[in-house]
């Protein structure tokens, strides 16, 4: 597998590369770490450093993780719904095909944490040329999600081949690449990757930040050089309790998103995973999060809560309920707390 050589400079892939950190249990690390892997790029290492707490949790492995009856160990379902390895056909029309198996840091909450980053993850040049003949013979397939583990890791070289051969199947309009890059290694995203990105359009790029302090001025520069090769930029927020599940966490995430050019668009409530029970909030707590937004600030920056159903059932949206009733009339309140009514008939 050919990956990207920012990689494996200055990333912490040891525990004991972390014991300049004071009140870490380094054997209890060193377990979790020997089931889902350690990794912090050394970009995101410094950042969580000045930044404290909401970071560490996302990144620092916690023995929790290997405790956790409650969790499912593919909550969506996601290899049943595999047709070919690494390529998840769960809607009628879209795809998610995984063509890298590591990422630059591996987020502690990670949904697909079973294999992620593990040995049980194999990407070859196999499993892609058989994810691309699904692809091509799969003609109601009209928009790709390439993913992984993080696609950002392969070198630009090995993205390209596989871009060129997705474009070339005609039925696939939209292609859509899922990646932490802008977030965990902002200087993976290179004027070069732009320009060979935009070169395979309608290509939309979806990100992943979760806390305000993750938009630092090399964040904003990779945001910047994608949005300038035309590429529209959007952000997969996950609900972490303790790292943002406080409504002025979020709104000031949200309106930094904006500012660097990424529309918010999803809010998930975190999935069911194995190893990371200890990460979710209540539904409550997210849709209390939605009323402190809908209305209060642009519709621009707010984002879609919703849930990705386990057991492959889907994305749910969890917007909280304004209608109080919907007969001849829609009764509903609005964000400020007043009553209000629309007319719900058919005039003429
Ligand atoms: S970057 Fe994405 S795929 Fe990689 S560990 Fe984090 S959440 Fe999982």
């Amino acid at each position: 597998m050919s990956l990207h050589p920012s990689f494996h400079s200055g990333s912490i892939t040891c525990p004991e590369q972390l014991s300049s950190l004071q009140g870490l249990d380094l054997a209890a690390i060193s377990r979790v770490a020997a089931r889902y892997p350690l990794r912090i790029s050394g970009y995101y290492f410094r950042l969580m450093q000045e930044v404290g707490a909401p970071l560490i949790k996302q990144v620092i492995p916690d023995s929790r993780e290997l405790n956790d009856p409650d969790g499912l160990e593919d909550p969506l379902d996601e290899e049943n719904l595999s047709p070919v390895p690494n390529l998840v056909h769960k809607y009628p029309d879209r795809a998610l095909f995984l063509v890298s198996s590591e990422c630059a840091m591996y987020c502690r909450f990670c949904t697909r944490k079973r294999k992620v980053g593990t040995p049980t993850m194999s990407i070859t040049d196999q499993t892609i040329a058989q994810g691309l003949d699904y692809l091509a013979r799969t003609p109601a397939i009209k928009d790709v999600l390439v993913s992984g583990g993080d696609p950002l890791m392969l070198s630009d070289q090995r993205l390209e081949r596989i871009l060129k051969a997705i474009r070339a199947i005609p039925s696939v309009v939209t292609i859509r690449i899922g990646t932490r890059m802008p977030c965990s290694q902002p200087m993976r995203i290179t004027p070069r990757l732009a320009g060979m990105l935009k070169k395979y359009h309608p290509l939309y790029l979806n990100t992943h930040f979760n806390h305000p302090a993750e938009i630092t001025p090399q964040a904003t520069r990779a945001c910047g050089l994608l949005a300038d090769a035309g590429i529209p930029l959007g952000c997969q927020t996950v609900l972490l309790r303790g790292v943002n599940d406080r409504p002025e966490v979020i709104k000031a995430l949200i309106y930094s998103l904006l500012e660097i050019r990424v529309k918010p668009y999803y809010l998930f409530q975190a999935d069911q995973t194995r190893g990371t029970s200890h990460f979710r909030t209540t539904i409550q707590t997210g849709q209390a999060i939605m009323r402190h937004l809908i209305g209060h600030v642009s519709g621009m920056a707010i984002p879609t809560y919703a849930l990705d159903a386990p057991g492959g059932g889907g994305k749910i949206p969890l917007t909280p309920e304004y209608i109080d009733n919907l007969t001849e009339t829609l009764d509903f309140t609005t964000y400020l707390g007043k009553p209000c009514s629309y007319p719900n008939t058919i005039i003429g």
